[in-house]
């Protein structure tokens, strides 16, 4: 094959040429993303060895850095997977993640922290030529013939050519760049300089990182004995990084920066984690793990591409990046890994699914964390809302998805908002404010506190001065639909069926009322049959005229979330119109019904109508509505002129 020159990708070249001219401060990462790259490579060899029988099975691993100050390059090697020829193109002249180049331009002029791009978008090995003016790859792949050679300037085009290489793995040296005006570049052609980049951000890489060291050493003479003041220059491999695994150094020796630092290189997050637990397990069933709370929800935490799971070591040798046996669902959020001798080795994908010390180590570790959790709710309350705002929802889930198996697990994890408290409560919290007259836990959905309370459904509620749980998650009324009761008590939903909170002098008026206006309610209920199942006067309403609540079963919030899935379910809530006969307006009408009832009409429209926008549901014809109104202002200024030219009579 003859040299081959290649365009790089429009985007490849805009980034490129951001990542040189502009945004960078600090440009040392670089070291750090191409030994992020290198181990990755021979994670990605080791595991397929486990289960290709053409490879080769090694634990010899390493990624080999050389400086050579004279000609100003530093190679690092890897025997890893190595790359075809057209993964070489495909892998290395492609932006992979959409998006990165958008969020780049957006930050070209503004101040940014270079951790923050990386975090995000971890862009990798174009970081090279933030130092190198030339990067050349070298590099051959266990399933091809030859090696091959990558060459670019970074600039508009890339090189490909045939070269020899016997053994796998990739070798990338970078041409590094003559100091410029502002920018010191000779600095990374220290050898000590190196050093300490891989101490800052490589120390936790799992595969030894090794460098040639001279070093003198004091010349003996014939006896072996040292000869004074004279000494031999010697070239040693040293290992840079300390590798030793951080679950085998004594727990309490590990300090809280340490694990941070681990979390950060380990599962490439910018933030610290919120939480870390380490658990040490000696028994029928020996393992190590070490789990770690995100400080934020990754952004694809709910897209079907996120995949959970943790690292899994059998025999301190790593076999699996993502176990997801490992967790639940709910718990998809979880980093970290476990070590256990008691594993085998070879464990294939359909072992995995069926074994039962996974599935005992899945349970501990979720209680596990249930515990941490349960813990710091009553320890570190702001540490523990952190925790919800991130992942609150996953817990939700947690009790929904488990149909009630998880609701002793999980239920007093759950925090609420309520309409009379400042800060959010446990169920516990709720009940033990609760008033003796109060039987049920309430609730009500909307999409925020300020908008439940505004609702004509808390009108009775708040003059018994009961706390209502504010439901803001699409998920929360179908949890709650599984949780059923908390202690005895169940849950009432503000918006649905009947209330029964008033008194039975109150409701036994309201019923002698009923009885009294049935020919309005069914002349209401005659207009309104298509949308409502029922008319009938509201023992709940004060100040408000007129609301509507649903039926026992589906509430007005599952019908939406409902309709909103895939597929064509149509489900819906049963409506309830409830009138509020204290109210001015229901006097006003039951007069037009006595004088004029073919006006009924329109007065019927426009409860129903009102009611629905009240609920923030949509109302079918808005131009109906708004000229029914307009007729009836038009009417009511009437009736007002003649009333005032009375009073001037008088
Ligand atoms: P990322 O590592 O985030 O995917 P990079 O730009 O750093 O993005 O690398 C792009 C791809 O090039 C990698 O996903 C990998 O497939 C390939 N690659 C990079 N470095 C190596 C290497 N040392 N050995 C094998 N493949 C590599």
């Amino acid at each position: 094959m003859s040299k081959e020159t290649k365009q790089f990708q429009t985007e490849s070249k805009q980034l490129l040429h951001l990542m040189i001219h502009s945004i960078y401060t600090n440009r040392e990462i670089f070291l750090r993303e191409l030994i992020s790259n290198a181990s990755d490579a021979i994670d990605k060899y080791h595991l397929l060895s486990l289960t290709d029988d053409s490879l080769e099975k090694t634990n010899d691993y390493e990624i080999h850095l050389d400086v050579d100050k004279k000609k100003r390059k530093i190679t690092i090697s890897d025997n890893g997977i190595g790359m075809t020829h057209d993964e070489l193109i495909s892998n290395i002249g492609t932006i992979a993640k959409s998006g990165t180049l958008e969020f780049l331009k957006n930050q070209k002029n503004k101040e940014m922290k270079d951790s923050d791009l990386i975090g995000q978008f971890g862009v990798g090995f174009y970081s090279a030529f933030m130092v190198a003016k030339k990067v050349e790859i070298v590099t051959k792949s266990p399933f091809s013939e030859t090696g091959y050679r990558w060459t670019s300037a970074g600039e508009d085009e890339f090189t490909i050519e045939e070269v020899a290489k016997e053994d796998r793995g990739t070798k990338i040296t970078l041409y590094i760049r003559k100091n410029e005006e502002e920018e010191n570049y000779d600095e990374f052609l220290e050898s000590y300089k190196i050093r300490s980049l891989v101490k800052k951000y490589s120390d936790y890489v799992k595969y030894p990182i090794t460098m040639e060291r001279e070093k003198s050493v004091p010349r003996l003479d014939a006896d072996g004995n040292e000869i004074e003041g004279e000494y031999d220059t010697v070239i040693e491999t040293e290992t840079l990084n300390e590798m030793v695994p951080i679950w085998k150094k004594n727990k309490n020796e590990i300090t809280e920066e340490e694990l941070n630092d681990f979390y950060k290189t380990a599962y490439y997050d910018y933030n610290d984690p919120l939480f870390h637990i380490w658990t040490d397990v000696e028994g029928l069933l020996t393992y190590k793990s070490i789990l770690f709370i995100p400080g934020k929800a990754p952004q694809n935490l709910y897209s079907e591409k996120y995949e959970k799971g943790l690292q899994l070591y059998a025999k301190g040798v790593f076999i699996m990046e993502k176990c997801k046996e490992l967790v639940p669902d709910y718990l998809r959020f979880i980093k970290g890994l476990v070590v256990s001798p008691d594993l085998n080795l070879n464990i294939s994908r359909e072992m995995l699914q069926h074994n039962r010390q996974l599935m005992k180590i899945q349970k501990n570790l979720e209680k596990k964390i249930v515990n941490e959790l349960e813990k710091t709710l009553k320890n570190d309350r702001e540490k523990y809302e952190t925790f919800w705002k991130e992942f609150g929802v996953n817990i939700k889930y947690g009790i929904y998805d488990g149909f009630g198996t998880n609701k002793e697990l999980l239920q007093d994890l759950i925090i609420f908002e309520t309409v009379n408290e400042e800060k959010p409560v446990t169920l516990k919290e709720y009940l033990e404010k609760m008033p003796e007259d109060q039987k049920e836990i309430y609730y009500g959905s909307a999409h925020s506190k300020a908008a439940l309370k505004a609702t004509p459904q808390m009108d009775l509620i708040k003059s018994k001065g009961y706390d209502v749980l504010v439901l803001t998650d699409e998920i929360d009324e179908f949890m709650i639909s599984i949780l059923g009761e908390y202690e005895k008590k169940p849950f009432k939903s503000i918006n649905k069926g009947d209330l029964d909170i008033a008194d039975d002098q109150e409701k036994e008026h309201i019923r002698d009322l009923e009885t009294k206006s049935v020919d309005l309610l069914t002349s209401i209920k005659n207009v309104l049959k298509d949308e409502v199942e029922e008319v009938k006067l509201s023992t709940r309403l004060k100040e408000s005229p007129v609301c509507l609540v649903s039926g026992d079963d589906l509430s007005f919030e599952m019908e939406k979330v409902i309709s909103q899935l895939p597929g064509d379910k149509e489900v819906k809530a049963k409506k309830i119109l409830e009138i509020n006969p204290q109210h001015d307006l229901f006097k006003a009408i039951e007069k037009i019904h006595a004088e004029h009832p073919e006006e009924i009409e329109d007065y019927a429209n426009i409860l129903y109508n009102q009611a629905l926008l009240i609920e923030g549901l949509e109302i079918k014809d808005p131009v109906d509505f708004s000229n029914k109104m307009v007729k009836i202002l038009i009417k009511a200024a009437q009736i007002g002129e003649t009333n005032g030219t009375n009073i001037k009579n008088d």
